[in-house]
């Protein structure tokens, strides 16, 4: 059978129509000629008109895509259903147009219609998407590397130091006078916060480097392990530490959540206020597809401007002499959230009490 010259059959109206389209609208004979194009095709393939009708439509493709291509038409053309195919066209100066294409053969008329969106733009841009990202989870690694070797290295002559000042202390402490041994004493602490300091830099690249080891988390058995982890400060505070009596399960990964409650429950009793013995009350509730766990406490409090700025690294609202620490605690347990798709937030009003709340979704 003889294909249709289609354009000859196009009524008037719907050859405008097709003029209008920034779509690539056109058709191909059963032997791959294209029989039809609108406009479009001219300016997409950067071609003029005589150059793409007749033409055959593999030619027009790139050559790594034309096999391909081919193939999908004549499955078209033996009779298969409707396809979508992605394919390069090529353009007379090299470069090449992107464009996705809906194909549906019509045995009747003898040809197979074509209905094409340029997705060059969009192409472009997942691609320097793609490569943006590559370079971000680069950089990332490298520094999670650096982060891990220089805190892992710098433990091993701290070691050192410490224990010798710890020789000095016990071999000369009282022998010299008394600024000495305060001095020593400056050293040994100074030793003791940069092991702390280390501890934690090496805990917070291990939750960025380690495979998360998702599973559901028995919350009574975990919160119970880190209350007698704590036992000794939750004591010498005298605090009341409140759990209610079920818990529903998440689906997270066991040590990291273990380090998130841990340092939330910590800094409850930490953050007390100097009148009254801390209250720390534990929650955990289905919430949004997934389970929020709350830590409440009736401590010091945290003022409005400094809600957000307390869970970045280093960042504290109190010195040393007031209250310990080093500030990476928070900054572990957003990256903990993160990691776990879910996130952490606190509510809060100055002097009477937070509420940590951190939201993992379920698997
Ligand atoms: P660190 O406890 O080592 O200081 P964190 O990152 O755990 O570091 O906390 C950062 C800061 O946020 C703390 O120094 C403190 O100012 C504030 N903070 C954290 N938890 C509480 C809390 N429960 N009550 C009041 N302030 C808090």
């Amino acid at each position: 059978m003889d294909a249709l010259d289609t354009t000859e059959l196009m009524p008037a109206h719907a050859s405008r129509l097709l003029a209008l389209s920034p779509d690539l609208l056109g058709a191909c004979d059963f032997d791959g000629r294209v029989s039809l194009h609108s406009p479009a095709w001219e300016r997409t393939l950067a071609r003029p008109g005589d150059a793409i009708t007749g033409a055959a439509f593999r030619d027009l493709l790139h050559p790594e895509d034309r096999d391909e291509v081919a193939a999908a038409l004549d499955a078209l053309a033996a009779g298969g259903p409707a396809a979508s195919f992605t394919a390069r066209m090529g353009r007379p100066d090299g470069d090449h147009a992107w464009v996705l294409w809906s194909a549906q053969a019509s045995p009747e008329d003898g040809c197979v219609y074509l209905a094409g969106k340029d997705i060059t733009e969009r192409m472009k841009l997942e691609d320097e998407l793609h490569h943006r990202a590559q370079g971000l989870e680069r950089a990332n690694a490298e520094l999670q590397e650096f982060a891990f070797i220089a805190s892992h290295d710098l433990a091993e002559p701290l070691r050192m130091i410490t224990s010798y000042l710890e020789l000095l202390q016990r071999r000369y402490g009282g022998q010299l006078d008394e600024t000495a041994d305060e001095f020593i004493g400056f050293a040994v602490g100074g030793a003791e916060r940069m092991r702390k300091l280390i501890d934690d830099l090496l805990a917070y690249s291990r939750v960025g480097s380690h495979e998360l080891d998702r599973a559901a988390v028995d919350l009574a058995e975990l919160v119970g392990h880190v209350l007698r982890a704590l036992g000794p400060a939750i004591e010498e505070s005298g605090a009341e530490v409140e759990v209610p009596d079920v818990l529903p399960a998440v689906h997270a990964d066991p040590t990291q959540l273990g380090q998130l409650l841990q340092n939330l429950l910590a800094n409850a009793v930490k953050f007390r206020a100097p009148d009254r013995p801390p209250r720390v009350r534990i929650g955990a509730e289905h919430d949004d597809g997934g389970v929020r766990l709350t830590v409440a406490d009736n401590g010091i409090g945290i003022p409005d401007a400094h809600r957000d700025r307390i869970f970045k690294m280093f960042a504290r609202l109190h010195g040393r002499d007031e209250y310990d620490g080093t500030g990476i605690g928070l900054a572990l347990c957003r990256r903990i959230a993160d990691r776990h798709g879910g996130r952490i937030w606190v509510e809060s009003q100055l002097g009477d009490g937070s509420a940590f709340h951190v939201w993992i979704p379920a698997a």
